[in-house]
């Protein structure tokens, strides 16, 4: 999520609203003015975003940096904070927007990048008013993140009905560890109310149990997620399964990949992750941390058993120079922007359009063998 600081003016609660940047509009309910300077007349908005000092009007307002200023555009939804911050929850331009329900998890993930917290009711409302506000457009795709989701039961249930009455057009993806779904009868539930177009990512790091056990934290989950897989091919659910990749499971992707065909052939979509050294992965760094380059023939071979067998599969969140070049077609850019970013060093890297670059929010914490490949031609790619 992208956040600027400012100074802030007039506040008491967290305000809530879509960025316009006409200082005299008429449609000004729901709205945040995002303007260079305070209007004389800015009654009717529900706060201001602003680079000038003299703010003497009773709104809530943020003072900002000029350049923080350029990158709240049209439609975004942003909130106000008493802070001085300035948080983009919806980005109008950007393919995909996440909604986070819920911090709270039934995992202990040694790689979780948000650790689970206690539940905190406001995040489902600050989502349904977030959705009430925004439009999305029918190729815009919704991501329901968390923390697990599924664990808030009738809030969640509420919340996916919401969507489908607001946007039942729009391409849904849902992130979750898929225990809650080893429960028939709320896979029921799920599929009585959900939307049409919802894609559910299941996260499943093992063919192992014990090995899958132990890094999600919780006996037991492996036997949950493989069961919730089943319930969703029951009801014929569009699934993908996500393997995040660490040092416990690095060694077994291609035995992973295999057991992946053989018991979940219904599947629409593998996709293995280069981790976020970030919230537990950074904690857990030494336990957890390989680089990509060690296990990049492990990779090639998983993805291209996956790939025979006709399954859809990619390669997300790992930069093109630690991936064999002959698994190259399977690696994707990120859609989320923020993901899209790069080192000093690749600048000179022929292949930095095609390449996904890496988290920033990994600070430090990146491969030491990310390195400028200057020609294809010597790997044979053209
Ligand atoms: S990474 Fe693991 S612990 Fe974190 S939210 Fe996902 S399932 Fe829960
Ligand atoms: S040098 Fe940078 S742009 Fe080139 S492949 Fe590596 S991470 Fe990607």
């Amino acid at each position: 999520m992208k956040k600027y600081k400012g100074t802030s003016n007039n506040f008491g609660d967290v305000v809530l609203g879509i960025v316009t940047r006409q200082p005299w509009t008429i449609k000004r309910k729901g709205h945040i003015l995002v303007s260079e300077d305070v209007p004389l007349f800015p009654v009717g908005f529900r706060g201001i975003v602003h680079t000038n000092v003299s703010d003497n009007k009773k709104l809530p307002a943020i003072k900002v940096q000029p350049n923080d200023l350029r990158m709240l555009s049209e439609g975004d939804c942003i909130s106000l904070n008493q802070n001085g911050t300035v948080a983009v929850l919806w980005e109008n331009r950007s393919p995909m927007n996440a909604f986070l329900l819920t911090e709270s998890c039934d995992c202990r993930c040694l790689m979780c990048p948000q650790p689970p917290k206690v539940h905190n009711k406001s995040l489902v409302e600050t989502s349904r008013e977030i959705l009430h506000l925004v439009n999305p457009t029918a190729t815009q795709i919704i991501c329901i993140t968390g923390g697990e989701s599924t664990l808030l039961n009738d809030d969640f249930f509420d919340f996916l009905t919401l969507i489908q009455e607001k946007c039942p057009k729009s391409p849904i993806m849902l992130l979750t560890n898929g225990k809650s779904f080893s429960d028939f009868s709320f896979t029921k539930k799920f599929i009585a109310v959900k939307p049409k177009n919802l894609l559910v990512c299941v996260s499943l790091h093992s063919d192992i149990d014990e090995v899958h056990d132990k890094i999600v934290g919780v006996n037991g989950s492996f036997y949950k997620t493989a069961m919730g897989l089943q319930n969703l091919a029951r009801f014929r659910q569009l699934v993908e399964i996500r393997v995040v990749i660490s040092k416990l499971n690095a060694d077994r992707l291609e035995s992973i990949a295999n057991f992946i065909i053989r018991n979940f052939p219904f599947i629409n979509h593998c996709a293995f992750m280069g981790m976020e050294i970030t919230g537990y992965a950074r904690k857990n760094y030494t336990d957890i941390w390989i680089d990509p380059s060690d296990y990049e023939e492990q990779l090639f071979k998983a993805v291209r058993t996956i790939s025979r067998s006709k399954l859809k599969v990619s390669i997300y969140n790992i930069p093109l120079c630690l991936i064999r070049p002959t698994a190259w077609n399977f690696a994707r850019k990120s859609i989320s922007g923020w993901k899209n970013e790069y080192l000093p060093i690749c600048s000179s890297c022929s292949v930095k359009k095609e390449c996904c670059g890496i988290f920033t929010t990994s600070g430090a914490f990146q491969s030491v063998r990310i390195k400028p490949i200057i020609s294809t031609t010597s790997l044979g790619i053209n």
